[in-house]
């Protein structure tokens, strides 16, 4: 299984023996943080974390912190990314909308496990950059478009999951209507304080399943999303 994962998924980097082990290290301390999925412990254990953070940045990128990216982002934690996507139980048919492309880690995270990734980010600069080291690793079944994330991606819906990688203030309503029956939505949502909502679609609404705290970087509403 995993040997065919790395057939046709991203591509394995050779050599690199000091950043592999540092990724061996990370994803046992994610393992003794509760992850279990063996499917998001392999993807992030051959993801080249290091890649898509800042030349600055690449010796500490397999610390599990969250880390800054250009224009006041930031690249997700590593437990808050294997959490999230444990939680979207992904079997390879998937189609996944993911809002909030950044540095794209978590894009690749997903594109291991899914069929298809597409990614709505708004700041300009990141989505290429993303796009640039997602291609130089081999992800092809990633499509990412520039847009407010608020607005979903309808064209390419209905998703299997969605997962939104920024805080939004206020529930975007928009999202649940571009899921499938059955799918699963994860999003985090507060001002101050954050709560990641887990929720899923059935008989056409939107139940939530599963809260936890969490702190992530705002989803930025509307026009404001989209001055860069
Ligand atoms: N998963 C990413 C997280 C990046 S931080 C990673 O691990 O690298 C959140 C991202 O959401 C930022 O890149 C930010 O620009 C983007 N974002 C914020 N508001 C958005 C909006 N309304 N539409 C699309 N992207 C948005």
């Amino acid at each position: 299984m995993q040997g065919e994962q790395s057939l046709y998924r991203g591509k394995t980097l050779p050599g690199q023996p000091e950043y592999k082990l540092r990724r061996k290290k990370m994803v046992e301390e994610l393992r003794s943080q509760g992850i279990k999925d063996e499917r998001v412990l392999f993807a992030i254990n051959k993801i080249p974390r290091h890649l898509f953070v800042e030349e600055a940045m690449q010796g500490i990128a397999y610390q599990l912190a969250a880390l800054p990216l250009a224009d006041g982002q930031s690249i997700s934690h590593p437990l808050t990314v294997a959490r999230m996507t444990e939680l979207l139980e992904l079997k390879r048919t998937e189609r996944v909308l993911e809002i909030g492309t950044g540095s794209g880690y978590q894009t690749a995270v997903l594109a291991e496990l899914c069929e298809k990734v597409f990614s709505v980010e708004c700041i300009r600069s990141l989505l290429v950059q993303a796009r640039r080291c997602l291609e130089s690793l081999d992800y092809y079944n990633v499509l990412i478009k520039f847009g407010d994330g608020n607005e979903g991606w309808a064209e390419m819906g209905p998703y299997d999951a969605i997962i939104v990688t920024a805080g939004a203030k206020e529930y975007p309503k928009l999202l649940g209507n571009q899921l499938k029956e059955g799918g699963k939505l994860i999003i985090p949502v507060g001002d101050q304080e954050q709560e990641i909502f887990v929720q899923r679609k059935i008989g056409g609404s939107m139940q939530t399943i599963q809260r936890f705290p969490c702190k992530f970087v705002e989803l930025v509403a509307g026009q404001k999303a989209l001055v860069y």
